[in-house]
């Protein structure tokens, strides 16, 4: 269980960058993430860092996020229109947010005074929850969910206190079915089987792939201080963990869905 505290935000926007460029704003409705995936790219960035504690094991609930969200919109806004990826350095649909409902009040602020686009980035089925609130936003939201394979004891192996994979995939359907814009986020690819564009393609309409060495902001680099080969070496799956395994699933999901319906990388994430 991660220790959790409240903390009162100064700021609950902030400006988009590096891989999220394309965006106007980053939202994080918790600081820490319980799910401790073992090769979360925060890991190696500051907030981790400098903390004294073990990523995965500490959560800090914003407290007071809405009111904090609605002062930044109305002044974002005055300086040009505002596109927003939820979230970037945590899970907003983390246990937590079960309790807490922080995610949730910073939907309805934006329900209130809507971005010109929202991004909602997660692998929880607890997302499943605000369909009504995300209905709200029409064309204006994309609702993408983590699902780097279709083996779940390889998703033991990499993050064992993440949702199982059936749960995302259930979720990514229920999305669907409430006609909510949504995608698949495989990212970052790990080793997975011959049926997973089947199983997606029965779920979502869309798909982004994205690998270690394109996605965690470093060419790799963060990934390799992690020792994510470690994992690979133990599942006896090594050529998953190199430059061009992305590339074969790519063309599985490129032959299943149609490659105007398959993006790479940051295209994924993109407004
Ligand atoms: S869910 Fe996302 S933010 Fe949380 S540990 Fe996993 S990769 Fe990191």
């Amino acid at each position: 269980m991660a220790t959790v505290r409240s903390v009162v935000p100064k700021q609950m926007l902030n400006p988009a960058g590096g891989y999220l460029t394309g965006y106007s704003h980053t939202l994080n409705p918790y600081a820490g993430c319980s799910f401790a995936c073992s090769y979360c790219y925060v890991r190696r960035m500051p907030v981790a860092l400098f903390r004294q504690e073990e990523w995965g094991t500490w959560v800090d609930v914003k407290e007071q996020a809405a009111m904090q969200l609605r002062r930044d919109l109305a002044k974002a806004k005055r300086k040009g229109p505002v596109t927003i990826f939820m979230s970037s350095a945590t899970d907003p649909y983390q246990p937590e947010e079960a309790k807490a409902g922080v995610t949730r009040s910073l939907l309805e602020a934006m329900r209130d005074d809507p971005p010109e686009f929202l991004f909602v980035q997660t692998r929880s089925p607890l997302v499943t929850r605000d369909a009504e609130l995300f209905a709200a936003f029409g064309e204006r939201i994309r609702v993408s969910v983590t699902i780097e394979t279709d083996r779940d004891d390889v998703r033991r192996a990499f993050s064992p206190s993440a949702p199982p994979i059936a749960a995302r995939l259930k979720a990514l359907r229920e999305l669907r079915e409430a006609g909510i814009p949504t995608q698949a986020a495989v990212s970052p690819v790990l080793p997975s089987t011959e049926a997973f564009a089947d199983a997606l393609a029965a779920v979502t309409g869309r798909v982004c792939v994205d690998d270690f060495f394109m996605g965690d902001g470093s060419g790799g680099k963060r990934t390799q201080a992690l020792g994510i080969r470690g994992i690979f070496e133990r599942l006896n799956r090594e050529s998953w963990y190199g430059r061009d395994a992305y590339a074969t699933v790519l063309e599985r999901m490129r032959d299943r869905f149609g490659d105007s319906q398959v993006f790479v990388s940051q295209a994924g994430f993109l407004p």
